[in-house]
């Protein structure tokens, strides 16, 4: 046998192992498809990431195997169109990643569960949108009898541990529970809650509250609100128009979207995990910035990542920290009370855009500012009060169509 015969053989014997060998997987992979007709599964691009309890944006996505630049900077853009605090355990996170799989290209964030978030990455920025379903609005009165305090009453009807806070801070200005709660107290709460698929959704809207007890007499508070749904004035008030304001801190904006919390979190500059010493608060550039509590400006000038920084001393030892102003409202030395602009938003220092850290030091170090009472105004303005004044009979009118349906129906 020469050369080229010998060649020629090994090539058809090759040929017919592939033949044989192609046919072998091809068979095998009709076998398996006739078990599971049609359902030939097409990978999802889509990658889906629950929020776990305590758990964040840059939490889930840190699963992914994703540069730390990435993870931050786009945790800290998020941050420009949801408030972070609205975020909770179980809402679910969809990543689309660009066809290198180092960068997302698209994502949608579902929450609770009618509202959905867009976003696609367009260069340094996220184009964003916004998807509701529709919710139903119902109206309930809801009446109580104290037992044992009014926390246990609360949440034995069903309201979320949230609105029972609010209703609790709400009265323990009218009333010393302590000394004159007692048991067979009444109380009557009338919410707005929204409902989905039959289910009311977390957070209703809390429009009034009354108390009438043998120590305590008889206690009222009414929902005031503005147009701007993250005013720090919206909540409820007695009928002076007066708030449960016993800490005497103030907020430092007007209207509150808290874009990045304190703690921990994927720093979008170095990429690595750093904690975050401070409440970024979302706002446009100039916006007024107040002091929180009276006290003597420490200092006001520029200070490296915080940019334009002011801080001020407060009589209680705790200092506060207002960074990357774009202008500065007082000087080092001045004292200034509750509410004083000691600055405008801006983006000086370290910063991507617009927005405030807030930060607050008591005790040597950085401590978390959302555990401090704030309160919007201890007493609505003249013009607030015209405003609250309407929106007081309008609920009252409200609550009496809903304990009496039958005269709304005439
Ligand atoms: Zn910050």
């Amino acid at each position: 046998m020469n050369l080229g015969k010998h060649i020629l053989l090994t090539f058809i014997m090759l040929m017919l192992i592939s033949f044989s060998l192609s046919s072998l997987f091809h068979l095998q992979g009709k076998e398996s498809g006739s078990k599971n007709e049609a359902l030939e599964p097409i990978p999802d691009p889509w990658i889906t990431q629950i929020i776990p309890p305590g758990g964040s944006i840059s939490s889930v996505l840190s699963n992914l195997d994703l540069p730390g630049t990435e993870i931050g900077m786009i945790s800290w853009r998020i941050g420009d169109f949801i408030d972070v605090t609205t975020i909770q355990p179980g809402d679910t996170l969809r990543v689309l990643l660009n066809d290198t799989g180092d960068k997302i290209s698209k994502m949608m964030f579902v929450q609770e569960p009618t509202v959905r978030h867009h976003f696609e990455a367009r260069g340094d920025s996220l184009a964003y949108s916004k998807e509701a379903l529709p919710v139903q609005l119902r109206e309930r009165v809801i009446d109580g009898t104290l037992e044992t305090t009014l926390d246990a009453a609360l949440l034995s009807l069903g309201l979320s541990p949230a609105d029972k806070q609010n209703i609790n801070n709400g009265l323990e200005g009218e009333i010393s529970f302590q000394r004159d709660a007692r048991k067979g107290d009444k109380f009557r709460v009338f919410i707005e809650e929204r409902i989905f698929e039959g289910k009311p959704l977390p957070r209703a809207k809390i429009l009034y509250v009354n108390y009438e007890g043998v120590r305590s007499g008889f206690h009222e508070l009414f929902r005031y609100q503005q147009d701007d749904e993250n005013s720090v004035l919206n909540g409820l008030y007695n009928k002076d128009g007066k708030s449960n304001n016993t800490s005497g801190v103030g907020y430092p904006l007007g209207s509150i979207h808290v874009s990045s919390s304190f703690g921990t979190r994927l720093d979008p500059f170095t990429g690595r995990w750093a904690n975050h010493q401070g409440v970024d608060y979302r706002a446009r550039y100039g916006t007024p910035v107040y002091a929180v509590a009276a006290g003597t400006v420490i200092s006001a000038h520029y200070n490296g990542g915080y940019g334009n920084e002011v801080r001020i001393k407060h009589p209680s030892g705790m200092m506060t920290l207002y960074a990357h102003l774009q202008s500065f409202g007082v000087r080092t030395g001045q004292t200034v009370k509750r509410g004083h602009i000691i600055g405008r938003v801006g983006s000086t220092g370290r910063s991507t855009g617009a927005h405030l850290h807030f930060g607050l030091y008591s005790g040597g170090r950085f401590i978390n500012p959302s555990n401090l009472r704030m309160v919007g105004a201890e007493k609505l303005n003249e013009k607030q009060m015209a405003e609250f004044k309407q929106q007081k009979e309008v609920i009252r009118a409200q609550m009496q169509n809903v304990l009496n349906p039958q005269v709304a129906k005439l």
